[in-house]
């Protein structure tokens, strides 16, 4: 059964053939892709929210080359040791192009789970990608600030680098559900960093409490990259946050660039819903 909720009236939404219906007449239709809209027009602050075709394919190049692999391995594990035995839920909040969420559902799968899984996201370029390679995934369209799904009806919540919203988050997680939360490390992309800015930062330590979770957790995941593929550089680079900020002279000397070296870092922060 789905956890997708009616984004008009919170009713449990079925899929029928070509449709998510409500009980209360509420029919969202399947987009050839196989994804569904779910985010209400007043929930839309632009004509098209979030990454675009470019950034999609750029994360996709990237993610698909294997450099997030051993991130996406920590992911599965951790999922695999917290998700409760029997008719678990999973939801991908903010799965992007479905590349953590195809990998989940595969290695589930593969060590006898067959979770219910499904994701969203708030850009319909990499919710359709994801549709598209993932095919019996169901995957909506929809906002963090309104999680398209059922409340108390997640078993686990993922959410890899995606804006977090502490209120909704524990809204939708079961009473003793899990959520897992992808922060990058303090010197994630470091070496990029000193390439973009004159004066490089450490990323801040994230906060470990949040309202209505017991914080159980702190998984450090760290690696390296070493390339010298001038289009993997520029792949990384269009899905960072510092695609939007970095100045003029700091994206010239990226251009220039033929090899990068950089540390990588995720810390996964483990919580249980209370
Ligand atoms: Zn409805």
């Amino acid at each position: 059964m789905s956890i997708f909720a009616c984004p008009v009236c919170g009713a449990r939404l079925e899929k029928r053939e070509k449709v998510w219906l409500c009980p209360n007449g509420h029919s969202y239709d399947v987009a050839s892709e196989g994804y569904v809209y779910l985010l209400p027009p007043n929930k839309k602050h632009s004509a098209s929210p979030g990454d675009d075709r470019e950034m999609v394919a750029s994360r996709r190049r990237f993610l698909e080359s294997g450099a997030y692999r051993r991130f996406s391995d920590a992911l599965n594990g951790l999922a695999l040791r917290y998700l409760p035995r029997s008719g678990p839920a999973v939801l991908d909040a903010g799965c992007g192009e479905g590349y953590y969420t195809g990998r989940l559902a595969a290695f589930l799968a593969e060590n006898g789970r067959s979770p219910q899984i499904c994701g969203f996201d708030i850009s319909k370029c990499a919710v359709k990608a994801a549709a598209k390679r993932y095919r019996s995934i169901p995957f909506a369209v929809g906002s963090m600030f309104g999680i398209p799904v059922l409340p108390a009806s997640a078993d686990l919540v993922t959410d890899v680098f995606a804006p977090i919203v502490p209120g909704e988050l524990a809204r939708v997680a079961k009473p003793g559900g899990i959520l897992i939360l992808a922060v990058p490390g303090e010197r994630h992309l470091y070496g990029l960093k000193e390439i973009l800015y004159d004066q490089p930062y450490e990323n801040e330590r994230k906060d470990t409490e949040y309202p209505g979770f017991t914080f159980l957790d702190r998984v450090p995941v760290r690696g390296k990259l070493e390339t010298d593929d001038p289009r993997l550089i520029r792949d990384l680079f269009a899905m960072t946050p510092y695609a939007w900020k970095t100045p003029w002279e700091g994206r010239e000397r990226l251009k220039a660039l033929h090899s990068l070296r950089t540390e990588l870092a995720f810390d996964f922060l483990v919580y249980r819903r209370k």
